[in-house]
């Protein structure tokens, strides 16, 4: 199933196939994480195309909990004017409002990007386990590219993370906006 980088007012075809790409090996899907890894992440990438739309930067995450998404959120800095309202602290912050709990034991994140400072420490505070993001971000991520909060050891919590889950598609969403933005401006 091929996923063309067209993002036209219909954006990437989400909406009417849902289907998801698994790359080929000679005929085989190539999995190297469990099927499920590739749909919570395909779910956070839809939330990245509802900021595009907004014409917010487009990031997106979902939390999940027993194979269920619990969270949700897409980037909104620009229509909430608010530097903190990143795609993972919605998503968090709704995660916790349905679990009735501070922290997120249980849980997977989920985001197209690699958070950032403020983002890293919302996971380590909600004591989340796993992370798992799609393309790094070399200015600013915290997870392993400008620092890596998630593994360090001086943390009482460490997170375990996976990393490059559709890293292109969410790379080539980002790469779009901002192309879009340079032909307006
Ligand atoms: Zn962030």
């Amino acid at each position: 199933m091929d996923r063309a980088p067209d993002f036209g007012s219909g954006g990437w075809g989400f909406e009417s196939s849902r289907a998801y790409n698994i790359q080929l090996f000679f005929g085989f899907p190539l999995l190297l994480f469990p099927e499920s890894v590739y749909r919570f992440m395909f779910a956070a990438l839809s939330e990245a195309e509802i900021a595009f739309e907004k014409d917010e930067v487009p990031i997106g995450a979902v939390v999940v909990h027993n194979n269920r998404i619990i969270g949700k959120g897409h980037n909104q800095v620009e229509t909430l004017n608010d530097p903190t309202a990143h795609a993972e602290m919605i998503a968090i912050t709704a995660a916790s409002n349905n679990l009735s709990s501070k922290y997120l034991t249980d849980c997977e994140l989920y985001v197209t990007l690699e958070p950032c400072v403020m983002c890293t420490g919302a996971v380590i505070l909600a004591k989340l386990p796993k992370l798992y993001f799609g393309a790094f971000e070399p200015k600013s991520g915290a997870c392993g590219s400008i620092y890596n909060f998630a593994e360090d050891k001086k943390l009482n919590h460490t997170i375990k993370i996976y990393s490059g889950i559709y890293a292109e598609e969410s790379k080539n969403l980002l790469q779009s906006f901002f192309d879009k933005k340079r032909k307006i401006n």
